[in-house]
């Protein structure tokens, strides 16, 4: 009997109704495509379904590996595809089945010219498989173990029984682009990849303060953002020299308000190149009371600073356990917990203001000398760096 391995890919079905269906399904095989970049398979689409064929049985892990990083997937199965007659598939049951312990047969029939229905179908095979195997029972409500038989109407099945979960959420460009504020701590990486999981595009922005931060802070960055391209694709990055402006805060403006005033100059230009590359939202890793400038007075003061975009806070409710849970799944931590200093720890006040008021925040940040000149400059001089999706 022939009988070939193929993947079977499910997606979120509840995003596909109505005109959005279109983009959507355009953009998750482009997606899918893209993440099996050098691997040699044939890609199927039917009604509702994907299948990954005719690739080396070797593959079969990096494939799995690929595509549960795919968002806007929702499960895949390992199947055997064999021809559809009733002999190769009472076979192909049994080589699917447990020894022992309950099942059930679940048929779906695409194929009208057959002539038993889908549940005549799974009778037999169920009867055929208690011959062959005498541990075994039917359960059909609370089966330990469950076949599914899925007859297409090309004259082949596909025969599976577990199913393995995939990353979900919307695919990554069907929910526009957003900036990411990206340092080289634990949490804005994680934050991008929530809100690449509904579908965002993202971009990242870093600050550095060569050379009170080393290359190797930097270098950190661009580490994290190829761990995140596996899950959001290509990522462009711009990276603003933040030296001057550090310098300038520290000369001109109270010590207690520094790490506040940086916060608005970040998001400030965060915004800007945000604007000109075509973004709907700025994202960062703020989470609520994590530090003392991720108060609600703290987030108040620096959301002043960002004109026309929302600004998403994907972690804001989550503990700093469930972050770095993430952080491991993804596979940002060791990185993360590389000691380089981040350019928010150079020159660190004693007593950081824990409660800033906006206007002490607006009048301190108006004593800087040439602000406009220096943002101006750190934009024009920004450099960008495409990373590139890594497999
Ligand atoms: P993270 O772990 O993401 O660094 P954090 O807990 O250290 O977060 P803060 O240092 O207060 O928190 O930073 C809050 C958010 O500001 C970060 O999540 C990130 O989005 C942004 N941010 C901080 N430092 C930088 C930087 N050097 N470059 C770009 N964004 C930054
Ligand atoms: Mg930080």
């Amino acid at each position: 009997m022939e009988a070939k391995r193929v993947i079977l890919l499910r997606y979120g079905e509840i995003f596909l109704k109505g005109k959005n269906r279109n983009l959507f399904e355009k953009r998750l095989i482009e997606n899918i495509k893209k993440s099996l970049t050098g691997i040699d398979y044939k890609f199927i689409r039917t009604q509702n379904r994907y299948y990954i064929e005719d690739f080396d049985e070797c593959a079969m892990q990096d494939i799995i590996d690929r595509v549960t990083k795919v968002f806007g997937l929702h499960s895949l199965s390992i199947a055997l595809k064999v021809p559809t007659d009733y002999d190769a598939l009472k076979e192909t049951v049994v080589s699917l089945s447990p020894s022992e312990g309950s099942f059930r047969i679940t048929t779906k029939r695409a194929d009208k010219t057959l002539d038993k229905n889908s549940m005549q179908i799974s009778a037999m095979l169920g009867g055929y498989l208690l011959s062959q195997k005498s541990n075994l029972s039917v359960d059909l409500y609370f089966p330990k173990s469950e076949i599914f038989v899925d007859i297409r109407e090309n004259g082949y099945s596909y025969v599976f029984s577990d199913k393995i979960l995939c990353a979900q959420g919307m695919p990554v460009g069907t929910a526009g682009r957003g900036m990411l504020l990206l340092s080289g701590g634990f949490d804005s990486p994680v934050a991008g990849y929530r809100m690449a999981r509904r579908g965002m595009q993202i971009m990242g922005v870093h600050y550095h303060s060569y050379p009170h931060t080393s290359e190797m802070a930097r270098q950190k960055v661009v580490d994290i953002a190829g761990k995140l391209t596996k899950y959001c694709g290509d990522i462009k990055l711009f990276v603003v020299k933040f030296t001057d402006i550090q310098q300038a805060i520290h000369t001109y403006c109270r010590e207690d308000y520094m790490i506040t005033i940086m916060r608005r100059i970040m998001v400030e230009i965060a915004e800007k190149l945000a604007l000109d590359n075509k973004c709907g939202a700025l994202i960062t890793g703020e989470s609520l009371a994590q530090v003392a400038s991720q108060t609600t007075k703290s987030i108040t003061v620096t959301n002043d600073a960002v004109k026309y975009l929302p600004v998403f806070r994907p972690l804001i409710g989550m503990d700093k356990y469930e972050i770095m849970d993430t952080a491991e799944k993804i596979d940002t931590y060791s990185i993360s917990e590389l000691p380089y200093e981040d350019c928010c720890t150079v020159f660190l006040p004693k007593n950081p203001v824990i409660k800033p008021d906006l206007e002490i925040a607006i009048k301190e940040q108006a004593k800087i000398k040439d602000l406009d000149k220096m943002i101006e400059d750190a934009i024009k001089n920004v450099e960008i760096m495409e990373i590139n999706q890594e497999f």
